[in-house]
């Protein structure tokens, strides 16, 4: 028989009429033969009013006082349920996180999942009951060997029944909520966003790296890394939703449910080129003529950075396979004569190799980066370009270092040839390019010039903002070779919150302060707009189509960086909006499919 774990969100149980309501859904579900799984929210807000009355109290109140008090929301609602079901005939039991055993980390508030006994839900479910679990809270040992309960985070019910599908090895996982599922963009900001049917576990976590609140994160890493088949559907209708494919069906170990690397495979590209196009004007559509004239000619561009100078000028490079590297030069000149940009210079550069590692949480887990960068600086290998994101970091370097990098990079991640492996077969699931378009506000540029060719300046800034936990929003590094010398000068670029600015300003001021040469400069506040999306590797013109958008509602694009799923334009806090609506109508993504 199927086993199917189900999640009912908070507002799904968010009064009694509707629990009674998910109850005969599920009531449908067992006579057809189902094994089920329940996991529930508290209902409605009930979780925000416990901490309300909490902080009425105490400003600064215990966390295990928090979690003693939080769990009792789901407590509620898994209770009424059982008691729904038993009204409608249906043998059901509802269960705590200490009851089922949720083995979860000694720290309150967020603690991260180590194992689910699954002995008594199977009990249960053996005895042809419906298991009902409280989502968002765990168990664990105290130092003086007693329970104590613990909680996920917020909006960690999604993790919990993730997590109890991957321990059980349930065909499927259903997170049922008051939308249709994961949408292509915010319907706030834009009303014609539409349903996503199929989304692969990378772009969807790059989307809630980029603030796609519909899943918590955690849950779809859990998806990833157990090959969960995991859907998104809606309470109140019989839609299927969306389902999240391409996770990898690994093996549990003992590592801990939620714990494993995060770094799980590397990869090498050689023979691959670099362009340096430098002292371009600052025109609104610039960017989208070059990448325009690369597409027609079928030139397939990999990763882009680009950078508006304080100058006034523009600095931008692109990444693609050597043999198309003459031909790129060659049209960039072409195109940069015809729009009389005299003083603009354009550089190939061959003999590069692409390295990158991929896993989750690359940029939200603090620490990876900094480590990659870091395990390079030692090994003396010097980075040409960077392209960093929630699933994917990649860099450049010279082919001859190639292999002692990734020899390196194998080793410091713990990974064996063997994971040498990349999701290719899920380009382009559904025909489209782009999946989904994210639009980040609050964000500030943060430049750092004159950085000198020393990978390890690199490595310190990421270990420092790291140590400090602020996060790092997107990132690019672009070089200049230094006059009449063979040495290089790089400015790395880097997003971060603005309200991390005025940290990561003393942070990182005190950390440059070895090399007198480098600058810091701040610009203002920013938004960025991301699409997202695994055809958009490969596919000429998916980036030149963002950037014409962009100009054609004449905004101007002050930064780029992409990534090989995610392409990210940052622009005036101000035409945020506006931008999000381009690139949402310019991939057709408000059109019914
Ligand atoms: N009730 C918890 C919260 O509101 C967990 C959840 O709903 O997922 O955050
Ligand atoms: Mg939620």
């Amino acid at each position: 028989m199927a086993l199917v774990v189900q999640k009912f969100g908070g507002t799904s149980v968010g009064n009694l009429e509707r629990i009674y309501a998910i109850a005969k859904r599920i009531a449908i579900k067992h006579r057809e033969g189902l094994d089920l799984v329940i996991v529930v929210s508290a209902m409605g807000d009930t979780t925000d009013e416990l901490i309300n009355m909490a902080y009425q109290i105490h400003p600064n109140p215990p966390s295990r006082e928090i979690d003693m008090l939080l769990s009792t929301g789901e407590q509620v609602s898994i209770a009424l349920l059982a008691i729904a079901l038993d009204r409608l005939g249906i043998a059901a039991i509802s269960m705590t996180g200490t009851q089922v055993g949720i083995l979860t980390e000694a720290t309150h508030g967020q603690a991260r999942i180590l194992k689910i006994q699954t002995e008594r839900i199977l009990k249960h479910l053996e005895q042809d009951q419906v298991v009902i679990v409280a989502g968002f809270q765990g168990t664990t040992q105290s130092s003086n060997g007693f329970p104590e309960i613990t909680t996920l985070g917020r909006g960690g019910s999604d993790t919990s029944a993730v997590a109890i599908a991957a321990a059980l090895n349930a065909d499927a996982c259903e997170i049922y909520t008051d939308v249709i599922g994961i949408l292509t963009t915010d319907p706030r900001a834009v009303e014609t966003a539409q349903l996503i049917k199929t989304i692969s576990c990378d772009e969807m976590l790059e989307l809630a790296s980029l603030g796609a609140a519909v899943l918590h994160p955690r849950a779809v890493e859990i998806a990833r890394n157990y090959g969960v088949l995991l859907s998104v559907r809606s309470s109140w209708t019989l839609s299927p939703g969306t389902s999240l494919v391409g996770g990898y069906a690994k093996h549990m170990n003992n590592e801990g449910l939620e714990i494993g690397k995060s770094v799980d495979s590397a990869k090498l590209i050689e023979n691959q080129a670099i362009v340096r196009i430098c002292h371009l004007p600052d025109i609104v559509g610039i960017t989208a003529t070059l990448f325009e004239g690369l597409a027609s000619a079928n030139v397939s561009i990999d990763l882009i950075a680009q950078v508006n100078n304080f100058n006034g000028t523009v600095t931008i490079s692109f990444t693609l396979a050597d043999q198309q590297l003459e031909k790129a030069c060659s049209i960039c000149r072409r195109i940069l004569n015809s729009l009389k940009a005299k003083d603009a210079t354009v550089i190939g550069e061959g003999e590069v190799s692409k390295l990158s590692i991929s896993g989750v949480g690359i940029t939200s887990r603090y620490g990876t980066l900094a480590r990659l960068f870091e395990v390079l600086a030692k090994n003396n290998i010097n980075l040409r370009a960077i392209a960093t994101s929630e699933v994917k970091v990649s860099c450049l370097i010279q082919n001859k270092e190639a292999s002692k990098a990734l020899k390196a990079v194998l080793h410091a991640f713990e990974l064996s040839n063997c994971q040498l492996y990349e999701s290719s077969s899920l380009d382009d699931i559904n025909g489209s390019k782009v999946k989904g378009v994210a639009l980040d506000i609050n964000q500030v540029q943060i430049s750092i010039l004159n950085v000198p060719n020393h990978s390890i300046v690199l490595a310190t800034i990421c270990r420092g903002l790291a140590d400090a936990f602020i996060p790092i929003g997107s990132m690019v590094q672009l070089e200049y070779r230094i006059r009449s010398s063979s040495l290089y000068s790089r400015d790395i670029i880097l997003t971060l919150y603005q309200d991390d600015r005025i940290k990561a300003r003393g942070i990182l001021t005190e950390l440059l302060s070895p090399w007198p040469g480098v600058r810091l400069e701040e610009g203002s506040t920013i938004s960025r707009v991301s699409a997202v999306g695994v055809g958009i590797r490969n596919t000429p013109g998916v980036a030149a189509k963002m950037f014409r958008s962009l100009s054609i509602a004449g905004i101007n694009i002050q930064m780029i960086a992409t990534s090989e799923i995610r392409t990210s334009c940052m622009v005036d806090e101000s035409d945020g909006l506006d931008a999000l609506q381009a690139v949402h109508s310019c991939f057709e993504l408000g059109q019914i499919t």
